[in-house]
């Protein structure tokens, strides 16, 4: 059954609709029955009989105006790529706890990076009848068909942290991404303004993972054109995969006989990948990396010197706006937010972006530990 997709409390829920379809009927027939029987000559004890249905009935009928009430609360699908790095199980129960708190139920599911998947997951999402669909897209260009399929049923569609492409969407919530890519890189050249560096992207159907390309580029390219910095190995890892990151390491230090000064990782989990193939040749900590997200293992590389730095992406203020927008639209409301607009190729997207920081272990305790996001004793265990 498509239900058990989901996940946590959100299973009840569901069940409700069958009470809606069912116990409906069952009061229209209890309600009027009798009386229309008894009025073509029933014997009396048909209508004794079914009177005594309609009162034993009684308690399901009265529940099924409690299912309807709680069917009538907003409910927001939220459709994510993957849970696979920490923090979008940190994204999810954010978001769901805000979502409750303004009286929404949120039905959730996770494609696992996959394209299809996600797209059917999306349409389950639609059929279960959600006011406002959420998506954080796996393929930002494959997801702007489930924008046509949402407005076909007056759905509007919220892009989540990722945009989503070539489609009519209604409005994008993110941070400010070209600036997480400009601090990553601008972090490694103030301490190696001259060297060779390796790049190592994310995944390329990832609209993200371009946007901080494009914002490391910003920083390293005139730097490229002086000739201070070259750059001997640039490669994306697909799907974000901490492995290809291992492999795109491994191959770069070969190639150039382990003469590597700083490596310009996206994200913190492909970071992961890229020490631990420093760390197989002792350059581990003598290297530069950058990532972002502040995972607990970046943060705790970070700590003990095998990770550069990080950008600390406010998790909370992300879900906690989404959430509420997605209840404004839900009641057909729009927010009143300062937007940006960003062409996503077919129209210019409202857009709302917040402000990345940038971690390293100087404002580790100040930022992502001031903030709740990671428990100190995690992040310095040895
Ligand atoms: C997000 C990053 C995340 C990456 C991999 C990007 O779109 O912005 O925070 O690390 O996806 O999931």
């Amino acid at each position: 059954m498509a239900n058990m997709l989901f996940e946590g409390v959100f299973v009840t829920n569901l069940n409700i609709s069958l009470f809606d379809q069912f116990i409906p009927a069952t009061f229209i027939m209890l309600s009027f029955q009798p009386e229309g029987l008894a009025y073509n000559y029933s014997p009396p004890e048909e209508s004794m009989r079914l009177r005594t249905l309609f009162l034993l009935c009684l308690p399901l009928v009265i529940l099924s105006g409690c299912a309807k009430s709680s069917s009538n609360k907003i409910k927001i699908g939220l459709s994510l790529d993957t849970l696979k790095e920490e923090r979008w199980q940190h994204d999810r129960d954010l978001f769901v706890a805000k979502a409750k708190d303004l009286g929404a139920d949120v039905l959730v599911q996770a494609s696992n990076s996959n394209d299809a998947l996600q797209n059917s997951q999306a349409e389950n999402l639609l059929t279960e009848g959600v006011n406002v669909l959420v998506v954080v897209p796996h393929n930002g260009k494959s997801m702007a068909t489930i924008v046509e399929s949402a407005h076909k049923l007056g759905v509007p569609v919220i892009a989540y942290d990722r945009l989503i492409m070539d489609s009519d969407l209604d409005l994008y919530v993110s941070f400010d991404n070209l600036k997480v890519g400009e601090f990553q890189a601008d972090y490694l050249v103030k301490r190696k303004p001259k060297g060779n560096y390796v790049l190592i992207g994310g995944a390329p159907t990832d609209n993200n993972a371009v946007l901080f390309r494009k914002g490391q580029m910003n920083v390293l390219d005139p730097l490229i054109k002086k000739g201070d910095i070259k750059i001997v190995a640039d490669q994306w890892a697909d799907d974000w995969l901490p492995v290809k990151a291992l492999q795109i390491m491994e191959n770069a230090l070969t190639k150039n006989h382990n003469q590597v000064d700083a490596v310009v990782v996206s994200n913190d989990g492909t970071a992961g990948g890229a020490v631990q193939a420093l760390a197989e040749q002792n350059l581990a900590g003598k290297v530069l990396v950058s990532g972002q997200d502040a995972d607990l293992a970046g943060c705790q590389r970070i700590v003990s010197g095998t990770q550069s730095m990080t950008v600390y992406k406010p998790i909370k203020k992300l879900a906690d706006k989404a959430a509420e927008i997605a209840v404004l639209m839900a009641n057909l409301q729009s927010p009143t937010d300062k937007v940006t607009y960003i062409n996503n190729g077919r129209v210019e997207v409202k857009s709302i972006l917040i402000e990345p920081v940038e971690v390293d272990k100087e404002n580790m305790d100040a930022t992502v530990i001031a903030d709740g996001y990671q428990k100190k004793d995690e992040v310095y265990k040895k």
